[in-house]
């Protein structure tokens, strides 16, 4: 006889958050090392993208934050070098996204991705905006964000003239759905 009841547990382990939402399962890993022997950026890595699973794995909240605070998830490129040699089709590259997402959000950013994360949430907000990659409005929002306002401005005239910075942002014409995006992963955020 069934009782009816449903067991609804939530897993709040942060391999349970990622698994809910990228549908990455961090247990799938058997740890062969496949996807950090190939991976082109992992001597740059504090944790290779192995071990990152192998914390994930354990669901240890020191591991956890060991990896939010990591630099690792930062120097990730999503070359997606690791999910082409992982026998268990681990989606590290996703996974990477999200942990940097919850790292944001957690306040805990590792001081050396100052720059990258500037870069990251000018990317973000040019779509946010434009609904496409605005290259001006990016490069100068960048520059503003990360304090290096005349780091590469020689470059400027350069790509301004062969046409490969535009100084009028375009909007596309479905602007209205990337802000939805936008507003609904905020209050996600916010829960
Ligand atoms: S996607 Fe990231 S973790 Fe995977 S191989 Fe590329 S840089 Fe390494
Ligand atoms: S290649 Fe896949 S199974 Fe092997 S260690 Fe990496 S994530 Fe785990």
């Amino acid at each position: 006889m069934s009782s009816g009841a449903h067991h609804h547990e939530v897993d709040n382990s942060l391999a349970g958050k990622v698994r809910h939402n990228t549908q990455v399962h961090a247990q799938r890993c058997y740890q062969c090392g496949k996807c950090s022997a190939g991976c082109p950026l992992s001597a740059d890595m504090d944790y290779p993208p192995s071990l990152v699973l192998r914390m994930l794995q354990t669901g240890d909240p020191v591991f956890e934050d060991k990896i939010l605070r990591s630099y690792t998830i930062w120097v990730c490129l999503s070359c997606e070098m690791c999910i082409q040699r992982c026998p268990m089709e681990v989606d590290i590259p996703v996974m990477m996204d999200y942990l940097r997402q919850e790292s944001i959000r957690q306040k805990k950013v590792n001081p050396k991705a100052k720059n990258i994360v500037s870069f990251h949430k000018s990317f973000l907000d040019s779509i946010k905006y434009t609904g496409r990659l605005f290259e001006f409005g990016l490069v100068v929002d960048y520059k503003m964000r990360s304090w290096k306002m005349f780091q590469d401005i020689t470059l400027m005239p350069g790509m301004i003239s062969r046409g490969k910075l535009h100084f009028i942002p375009e909007r596309i014409k479905g602007i209205k759905n990337i802000s939805n995006i936008f507003t609904k992963v905020s209050k996600e955020d916010k829960k």
